[in-house]
């Protein structure tokens, strides 16, 4: 039997501000020393009023406007209340009658994912079990900490699909600048909510997996579901309704707890806290903020340099990459312009230039970079130097083994191709009359290739190509080299 898969997922996000939801403290999750950013009103004491940080307002506002979200006018906080000894208060607060954002969506692949609404709360503490004795530490260095809750509509259709839309997201965070997204530090958290039916229009039981602290994961356990509850279903049995947990290294999921009703968590309007205000004014301000997204930047570098998806994908996932690419295809107009004098820059030659400068960005110098950034300050190389780097390769002056040489140089010395050419003697060698005497030595020493080409062994002439290349240090001009060989011999 095959069956409709329906998955929704709960996004939490650690925002990264300046200082906590509610009070000055520095917002540090990754603090090693315990109980360090911590105060009076992160730690619940009695007497204390939370006071609203707009930061953390207006970076919630901001992936809603890059979500599509249509933004309240009058947001407010909640209590959710329930006891747990990493809940200083035995309350969070956080939204739930009327949140930051609400009916969004995220297109991706041709699909439309809704977004229900995003939601700003407060972070946890940290809880620390000890492997020594029977008893956990607690670390409020995290308690307090602004998380963004983002909750979808169940409309994804598959595993793939839900790391898919997971990765997107973080990158969108990314861009947005509001956090790192990391999920290996838990500043994104996933968690998926999936069910199984037989028709598309009926929703069967859903469960709920928490723990996945990697796309790795949100992928492996939307797997293992999809197949554990067919099987269930196949035998005609029924799917719990439950919170599972995520065990990594079997690559199962397991039952935590049985959701036999909603949890009353006695949801009330905060009363210390007043309504927000989100004017329009405010929300064109945060527009005008917000970059180029992913999705559009995917378009525009197809379109303007005519780049193939794979590299397109390269710039937009390493944004520092991709803007020097940017950077360094307008050194290339320009030099089009001024220094070839062409007043209108053909289309055709710009493309070459684009796919010749990706190709050696990608592969040569991603390579050297080792996953250091384009944006290091030691990492040497102008947006001018690496554009003169490019037309040399695409005028001929340098071989493509040789280019290689030239890029590790530039790389590693920050001096610009031309001075490395002249020091090393690394032109390329095009004159005729030059490549024609090499040819003739080869020539001379290799009679029995010279014998082969002239009964019609066609690789012959490669080896010989070959030999001219490792003569001259792979310097000299393989169409001129190709040249001279077929004259010479055709004429022997
Ligand atoms: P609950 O009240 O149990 O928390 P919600 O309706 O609030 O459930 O939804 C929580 C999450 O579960 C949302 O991301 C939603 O898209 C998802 N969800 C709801 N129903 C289903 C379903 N039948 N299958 C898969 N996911 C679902
Ligand atoms: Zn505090
Ligand atoms: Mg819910």
């Amino acid at each position: 039997m095959r069956y409709f898969v329906k998955i929704g997922l709960e996004v939490h996000l650690e925002l990264r501000t300046k200082t906590k939801m509610f009070c000055d403290c520095l917002n540090d999750p990754a603090e090693k020393t315990p109980n360090i950013n911590i105060c009076p009103v992160c730690l619940g004491h009695p007497g204390t009023l939370p006071v609203i940080n707009r930061e953390a307002v207006r970076k919630v506002i901001k992936a809603g406007l890059a979500l599509n979200c249509h933004i309240l006018e009058e947001p407010r906080f909640d209590r959710k209340n329930y006891f747990y000894p990493d809940l200083p208060k035995n309350y969070q607060i956080s939204q739930l009658y009327q949140p930051l954002c609400r009916n969004g969506f995220l297109e991706i692949g041709g699909n439309k994912i809704r977004i229900r609404e995003i939601h700003l709360e407060e972070d946890t503490g940290r809880l620390i079990h000890s492997s020594e004795g029977d008893y956990s530490l607690v670390d409020f260095n995290r308690a307090g900490v602004p998380l963004m809750e983002l909750v979808t509509e169940p409309d994804i259709t598959s595993a793939k699909k839900a790391g898919e839309f997971s990765r997107e997201l973080q990158l969108i965070f990314r861009y947005l600048d509001i956090s790192d997204a990391d999920m290996e530090k838990g500043q994104m958290r996933v968690e998926i909510n999936i069910s199984l039916s037989k028709s598309q229009s009926d929703f069967g039981t859903k469960v709920e997996v928490k723990n996945l602290n990697s796309f790795r994961a949100v992928e492996r356990a939307a797997e293992y579901e999809i197949k554990r509850q067919s099987k269930l279903l196949d035998e005609g049995k029924k799917v719990v309704q439950e919170t599972r947990g995520w065990d990594p290294s079997k690559e199962v999921t397991f039952s935590q707890r049985e959701k036999e009703e909603a949890q009353d968590y006695r949801y009330f309007p905060e009363p210390d806290l007043p309504p927000l205000h989100i004017t329009q004014d405010i929300i064109d301000r945060l527009k005008a903020e917000i970059p180029e997204l992913p999705d559009k930047k995917r378009q525009r570098l197809q379109r303007q340099y005519g780049l193939g998806k794979e590299a397109v994908e390269v710039f937009v996932q390493n944004k520092d990459l991709g803007e020097y690419f940017e950077n360094v295809m307008s050194e290339l107009r320009r030099w089009i312009r001024d220094i070839e004098k062409k007043s209108k820059v053909e289309e055709k030659e710009f493309f070459e230039l684009a796919r010749l400068c990706s190709n050696y960005m990608i592969t040569d110098l991603q390579g050297l970079l080792k996953g250091a950034s384009v944006e290091d300050e030691n990492f040497l190389i102008s947006p001018e130097d690496f554009a003169e780097f490019v037309t040399l390769i695409y005028k001929g002056t340098l071989s493509s083994k040789i280019a290689k040489t030239v890029l590790q140089e530039m790389f590693s010395k920050g001096l610009d191709p031309s001075c490395i050419i002249e020091e090393k003697g690394l032109a390329l060698i095009s004159s005729q009359s030059e490549i024609e005497k090499i040819v003739k030595e080869i020539v001379s020493q290799n009679p029995k290739p010279v014998e082969d080409y002239k009964k019609g062994k066609e690789n012959a002439l490669q080896f010989l190509v070959g030999k001219v290349m490792a003569k001259t240090k792979g310097r000299a001009d393989p169409k001129v080299t190709r040249e001279t060989l077929l004259r010479i011999l055709g004429s022997s």
